[in-house]
């Protein structure tokens, strides 16, 4: 077998007394074998460090990344401040709130929620369509249905806010590319298990009926405990139309790092993109725990962390 220089300080690492090896001294620091990392959160745009510090403190106190990125999430989907997720979110053009939502774990388990509407917390519901049936995507109707049934309370989600932007949109219905935004989130636990979840209220004024690709699975999230995770953001339909998320993945599988994987995903969207450039993209970690993003226009962040401390990223872009 050969070893690169990487592997073979890892390898090397796991050794209590220096050892020589290839002509190298190892240098005894405590290395943890590939595949085996931190643990470690992501996620989309600058929601501020609330999210992750949450998901790490009970990834610290021995929680599961799920539990983990559950908790993060629900921060922003109560947030009536964040325009582009849960309560508060931007309605459609017939001014209702329309929610989208997927988590995947370690496992492979994976649940969604699409066009639910009157919920706070559609993560947490779509955690329970994986968790409590054998499907994993609800929509609409039977999605709140499913939700009231499991204890979850109807409310108004459009804020006074949210209504005054729309009533505002109803005047010119004019398509703006920076109506949106999901929070998407994935997260490495103390076991070394990745989970991933979005949530968004996805375009905003888009046509009564839409789903973009937050609860499709392979296209707005993806996770393969053996490879990484990856999470999208942008325009939905270009993400559904690459099988982004999957394709984020499974190019981790092939070797190239996360955000050279998040860059083919962005530009496999060439081919979909109209005469206007629309915005996608991408987040993922790799087993290792090494992280990237990348974005198709200019202005993508997204926010990294650890035990110690949050950071907010700029994505490197295509245009
Ligand atoms: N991807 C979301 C959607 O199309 C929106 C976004 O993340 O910007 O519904």
């Amino acid at each position: 077998m050969k070893y690169s220089r990487r592997q073979f300080v890892k390898v090397g690492g796991l050794a209590t007394t220096s050892l020589l090896f290839n002509g190298v001294w190892n240098l005894n620091y405590p290395q943890k074998l590939k595949g085996v990392s931190e643990p470690k959160v992501i996620y989309t745009w600058d929601y501020g460090p609330v999210p992750g510090k949450t998901a790490m403190a009970l990834i610290n106190e021995g929680k599961s990344s799920l539990d983990a990125i559950e908790a993060g999430i629900k921060i922003i989907e109560a947030d009536p401040n964040v325009l582009s997720v849960g309560y508060g979110g931007l309605p459609d053009a017939e001014g209702k709130v329309t929610l989208d939502a997927s988590v995947m774990d370690w496992n492979g388990n994976a649940g969604a929620v699409a066009f639910l509407q009157n919920i706070k917390h559609p993560v947490s519901v779509a955690r329970l369509v994986m968790e409590k049936t054998p499907h994993v995507l609800l929509v609409g109707e039977g999605a709140f249905e499913f939700a009231i049934e499991n204890g979850f309370k109807a409310e108004n989600l459009l804020t006074n806010k949210a209504k005054e932007r729309w009533e505002k949109w109803l005047k010119f219905k004019k398509f703006k590319d920076r109506n949106h935004d999901t929070i998407g989130m994935l997260a490495i636990d103390k076991q070394g298990n990745l989970s991933g979840a979005v949530s968004t209220s996805g375009w905003a004024f888009k046509v009564h009926g839409r789903v973009g690709d937050s609860p499709i699975i392979g296209a707005g999230l993806y996770v393969d405990n053996k490879v990484g995770g990856a999470a999208s953001t942008g325009l939905g339909e270009l993400a559904i139309k690459t099988a982004g998320s999957f394709l984020v993945v499974e190019k981790m599988r092939e070797g190239y790092s996360p955000t050279e994987a998040c860059k083919i995903a962005v530009e496999r969207s060439k081919k979909y993109q109209k005469k206007a450039h629309h915005q996608i993209c991408y987040i993922a970690i790799n087993k290792d725990g090494e992280v990237g993003g990348y974005s198709f226009l200019d202005g993508f962040a997204y926010t990294v962390g650890n035990r110690r401390r949050m950071r907010l990223k700029k994505a490197p872009y295509l245009l």
